[in-house]
This record gives C-alpha cells, sequence and structure tokens, in this order.
C-alpha cells in the first residue's frame, strides 16, 4: 500500500475516534485527534497510562496553535522560528476550549511542531491538531522504529516513518515572564540542550534566565521510566568488561543464579548516534535471552546530549553500581 493510502486509512481513523501509530523524529508515538475525548481515552487505555501524566499536542503550521494555547509569548515566538519544526515541546497557557483530560487537569499543556514527514503530512489530512504521547506501555521503552509499535500493540495502523532520526523524546521547556525577563524552564532534557537554547537567547538578546528543573515538575519525569523487560544496571567505572566482583554482587541483589547470562549494553562514542540507536540496543539486549543488561557510564559522556541519553539511562536502570 501506498503511503498517500495509508494516510487516508490514518485520517478515516483518526476521524471516528481512533488512535494511529505515528512516527516522529523524537519517537514514534499514539496519535488521537485533540478533538475527540473517545480517541484520547484510548490512547490512555492502551498505553494503561495514568490520567495524571499530560499528553503533547503535535500540530503541523502556527496557525494550529490557536486550537491549543491560550498565549504565545514572544518567547515562543522566537523558540518556534529557531527549533521548529524539531524536538522541543513548550508548556504554554492552554486554550480554555481544550479538553482536560489532554492535559491531566493543568492549565498548560505541551505543544510541539515535529519535522518528520509522515508526522507533518498526517496533521494536514487531519486538519486538526493530534495529542501524541509516545507509543509505549507506561513506563516502558519509547519505540523508535514502527515495528517495535506493531509489537506492543498488534491492532493498531501504524504508519511506516524509518527509525527515528533524534531517537529520545523531545526536550520540554516551560516558557513563563517575570518582570520583564523570560523564563525558560527545562523539563525534560533531549536533543536541544541548554547550551543549544543558551546560545539562541543571548543571539536574542533580551533578558532571559534558563533553569533547570527536570524532577517534579514535568509529569513524564517520574522516577522510573523507559524500562527493558529486564533489569538494566549502570556501572559508574572506567572499564570495558564486567569485574567478577560486581557480577557476583549483582546476582545477589537480584537473586540470580551466578552462571546467567548479561548483556552488554553498548553506547556509540557519538553522542547524535548513540541517543538515536540507544532504545534500539536496549530492546535488543532485552531480546538476547538475557537475564539482565549492563551498561558502563564512562566520565567522558558528559554535557550536552549525553545528559539527555543518561537521563533516560538512569531512570530506565533498575540499581547503580559504583
Ligand atoms: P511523552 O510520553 O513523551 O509524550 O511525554 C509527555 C511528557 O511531556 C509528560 O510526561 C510531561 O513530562 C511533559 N508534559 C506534557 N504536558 C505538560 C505540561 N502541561 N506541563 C509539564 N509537562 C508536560
Ligand atoms: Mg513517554
Amino acid at each position: 500500500m501506498t503511503l498517500d493510502h495509508e494516510l487516508e486509512r490514518a485520517k478515516i481513523i483518526l476521524l471516528q475516534d481512533g488512535v494511529v501509530g505515528m512516527p516522529t523524529e523524537t519517537v514514534y508515538g499514539l496519535a488521537a485527534s485533540i478533538h475527540s475525548e473517545a480517541g484520547i481515552r484510548k490512547i490512555f487505555a492502551i498505553k494503561d497510562r495514568p490520567f495524571f501524566d499530560p499528553l503533547i499536542v503535535h500540530i503541523s503550521d502556527l496557525e494550529q496553535k490557536r486550537q491549543v494555547i491560550a498565549s504565545w509569548p514572544s518567547v515562543a515566538d522566537f523558540l518556534a522560528q529557531k527549533f521548529w519544526p524539531g524536538p522541543i515541546t513548550f508548556v504554554l497557557p492552554k486554550n480554555p476550549s481544550l479538553n482536560p483530560l489532554i492535559t491531566s487537569g493543568l492549565e498548560t499543556v505541551g505543544i510541539r511542531m515535529p519535522s518528520h514527514p509522515v508526522a507533518r503530512a498526517l496533521i494536514e489530512k487531519c486538519q486538526t491538531p493530534l495529542a501524541a504521547p509516545s507509543a509505549n506501555k507506561f513506563g516502558k521503552t519509547s519505540p523508535t522504529k514502527a515495528e517495535h509499535v506493531s509489537k506492543g500493540f498488534p491492532d493498531l495502523l501504524v504508519l511506516d516513518g524509518g527509525q527515528s532520526e533524534v531517537g529520545l523524546e523531545s526536550t520540554v521547556v516551560a516558557l513563563v515572564e517575570e518582570n520583564g525577563k523570560d523564563i525558560v524552564s527545562i523539563l525534560r532534557l533531549g536533543a536541544i540542550t541548554e547550551d543549544i537554547l543558551q546560545t539562541a537567547l543571548v543571539e536574542r538578546g533580551k533578558p532571559f534566565e534558563i533553569r533547570r528543573q527536570t524532577s517534579l515538575a514535568s509529569p513524564g519525569n517520574i522516577e522510573h521510566h523507559y524500562m527493558p523487560n529486564i533489569p538494566l544496571v549502570i556501572i559508574e567505572q572506567e572499564g570495558f568488561s564486567l569485574k567478577q566482583q560486581i557480577r557476583d554482587q549483582i546476582c545477589q541483589d537480584f537473586q540470580f543464579e551466578r552462571t546467567v547470562r548479561a548483556a552488554e549494553l553498548r553506547l556509540d562514542t557519538t553522542p547524535k548516534i548513540a541517543a538515536r540507536s540507544l532504545y534500539v540496543r536496549m530492546r535488543e539486549c532485552s531480546d538476547t535471552g538475557a537475564s539482565f543488561i549492563y551498561v558502563f557510564h564512562h566520565q567522558a559522556q558528559k554535557g550536552g546530549l549525553w545528559d539527555a541519553i543518561w537521563d533516560r539511562l538512569s531512570r530506565a536502570a533498575s540499581r547503580i553500581y559504583r
């Protein structure tokens, strides 16, 4: 079936209160129309997602933002011009008419314009913004390929848009103005890093402050998230092989036989590629039949995109060994 055909099918499903799998450049999403309460409920139901975790709304052109938000500060305009379409979500006051299920009852909403051509084509075809969280069961590893989504949700139509280019969920920033100063609070780390934001805002030349608020303010930041099907442990030591002593300790802690197999999660040395392949490799490790996954956290993997990668890995991990 051609892509156009698939898009047409997806549109029909979405306009009839359904849910479809949608590729984006960050990760794959489960999309529903923001105007369909039944569709939104279906997303929460099939994901086993608690209603306290709000969904991000995806738009394909700036005109659509009116259906979603109540105000659009100039800093949002600036950041949108700079980074949209792309992997950054803005948290802004919600349009009062937006269904509160989408925002978990919050007065704010997360909004993003994805760059993936298939996501854009789908939103354009439906002529409505789409609410879409990542297409995985709640707390589990996000999908970066169509087959990951189909495996988790065999009954869904999933548009295949190839492997997600970025591979990590979007950066989430809350935008507010305080005393003439733009406050950009980073709620979730992602490919648009603090350094990138800093450079852009300095260039803009207006007073601003960047805050990191990645613990409480954003519900998706709960401690255990992105978890593979078997325990993942982080080893914060330089080295490339699992020392017997640590291995024994892990087996003791998780009550494994000392002879069980372990799979090493190897990260690419280039952060961009490490991010893109992170979830694929986590899934591959889970599928090897090993009893646990281990990953070395090297000193050099700090700053920029590495922080976003390690943010996800630490939430996916059952335990850290030093
Ligand atoms: P995802 O499952 O990747 O779609 O993640 C959605 C995440 O975006 C949520 O878990 C929150 O962390 C964040 N988010 C969405 N809307 C809001 C909001 N109104 N306030 C704060 N964070 C939000
Ligand atoms: Mg998610």
